[in-house]
């Protein structure tokens, strides 16, 4: 086989959902790339989110276009990811009058956005969820699901390295390097070892999610990030197998995700200044199984099983930050060439697990124009790996089966 000039070394920091993404788009498309994580891999959002696969309904109402990407994606990780997902469908339920009359809405949002979004008498939502609240007034079936946080990532991971791409755990990034004002590097803490070396890249992408700020801090960049915990709660028995929503606007502790043998409520969110000092306050679990139960009244009397925090990037800088559930959960990639005299370096912030293969394309076709090169993005009919490849690289070869179209 012919060995293919790389375009050029990317180094990616930040080992979640985002980061593997990239690490796997830039691979197929010509490029040399390492990734380092300060941790374990998915130790930061990515390993404990709620673990829904959104399939946009939550957002249509808002923004139409988000949900069109959501729906998207959801059909393209059926097809390259299978095994990651569980397309269980999802339930948005009338809790009162207010939601009720929000049905016409939601139902035509969601169809404008391409999501097949069907009303369900109440009797028969019943008899699919019996655990749910036996006084909803209306229910409408969405192609929500559940992502398996750790196994989604993996599967870009194995097959990523498999291609060639160099991945570094617990190995921190300490300093950016510029050289005459270009990012030309970076300085990482290899927290084994014990020692300082650095990596140098012709470009640096900075996939750090809630640590953002900090990496381009280390970069003289003032980057309007700030980091936005929520808490979920779960309980010791799948109550649901849909995902069971209220039929409302988009608020705190109104989903009730079905993972594994668990059933998860999420979530609340606030600010910080530190991702890294973020406890559950205690009021959150009270507040969390009490609007769990609303949904599914049995929630509340399930042995509890966890309560956890998870921390989002919000666009715009601590205290400016209104309201952080009207802010888009959509994603941007800033190339800091552009916005702060400082080429070589980018950032990715926001967006969803359901979307990170989407996150990844739109950052290497960002990087493809900046190294003026054009290659076409190829990970949605590309089949990732199975995710035991990357603990066992025996499995390595063996590719994800493909799941049947949505
Ligand atoms: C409460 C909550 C619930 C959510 N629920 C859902 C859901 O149900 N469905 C859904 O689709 N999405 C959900 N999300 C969103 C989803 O979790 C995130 O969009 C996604 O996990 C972000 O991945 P990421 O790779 O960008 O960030 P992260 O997973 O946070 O990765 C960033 C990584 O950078 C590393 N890092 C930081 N600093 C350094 C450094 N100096 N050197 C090296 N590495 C560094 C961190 O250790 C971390 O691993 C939820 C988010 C929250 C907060």
């Amino acid at each position: 086989m012919a060995v293919r000039k790389s375009h050029g070394h990317v180094v990616i920091i930040g080992g979640g959902g985002t980061g593997a993404a990239i690490l796997h788009d830039l691979l197929l498309r010509g490029f040399t790339a390492t990734l380092v994580e300060r941790g374990e891999l998915t130790s930061g959002t990515t390993g404990r989110h709620h673990g829904q696969l959104h399939s946009g309904a939550r957002y249509a109402v808002g923004d139409r276009e988000i949900a069109r990407e959501c729906m998207d994606e959801v059909r393209i990780l059926q097809r390259i990811a299978p095994e990651a997902i569980e397309m269980n469908w999802g339930l948005f339920v009338a809790l009162n009058e207010e939601d009720n009359a929000f049905a016409p809405e939601f139902i035509a949002a969601c169809q404008e956005s391409g999501i097949p979004a069907t009303e369900v008498p109440v009797a028969q939502a019943l008899q699919m969820e019996p655990q749910l609240n036996p006084a909803i007034l209306r229910a409408v079936k969405v192609p929500d699901g559940t992502i398996d946080a750790w196994r989604l990532p993996l599967h870009f991971f194995a097959t990523a390295r498999a291609n060639g791409g160099m991945i570094k755990t617990f190995t921190e990034v300490v300093g950016v390097i510029r050289t005459a004002g270009r990012v030309t590097g970076v300085r990482v803490l290899d927290h084994a070892a014990q020692n300082e070396y650095d990596i140098a890249a012709d470009l640096v992408v900075s996939a750090t999610g809630a640590w953002a700020g900090q990496i381009a801090a280390l970069a003289g960049i003032a980057l309007p990030v700030t980091p936005a915990p929520g808490t979920m709660v779960a309980v010791k028995k799948r109550l649901n197998n849909m995902v069971i929503s209220q039929l409302h606007p988009a608020g705190d502790g109104d989903i009730v995700v079905p993972q594994r043998g668990l059933s998860i409520i999420g979530s609340t969110q606030w600010q910080t200044d530190d991702p890294d000092t973020v406890e559950v306050p205690a009021e959150d679990i009270t507040y969390l199984t009490a609007r769990a139960a609303q949904l599914i009244p049995a929630f509340a009397s399930t042995p509890f099983h966890a309560a956890w925090t998870a921390c989002r990037p919000l666009a715009g800088s601590s205290g400016s930050v209104e309201d952080g559930r009207k802010l888009s959960r959509d994603f941007l990639a800033i190339d800091h060439g552009t916005t702060d005299n400082t080429p070589g370096l980018i950032s990715i912030i926001g967006g969803k697990a359901t979307v990170l293969r989407a996150m990844g394309e739109q950052t290497v076709d960002m990087i493809c124009h900046l190294f003026g090169i054009s290659e076409g993005c190829v990970t949605a009919t590309t089949p990732l790996m199975s995710h035991r490849g990357y603990y066992n690289p025996a499995l390595a070869g063996e590719r994800a089966p493909t799941g049947g179209a949505l």
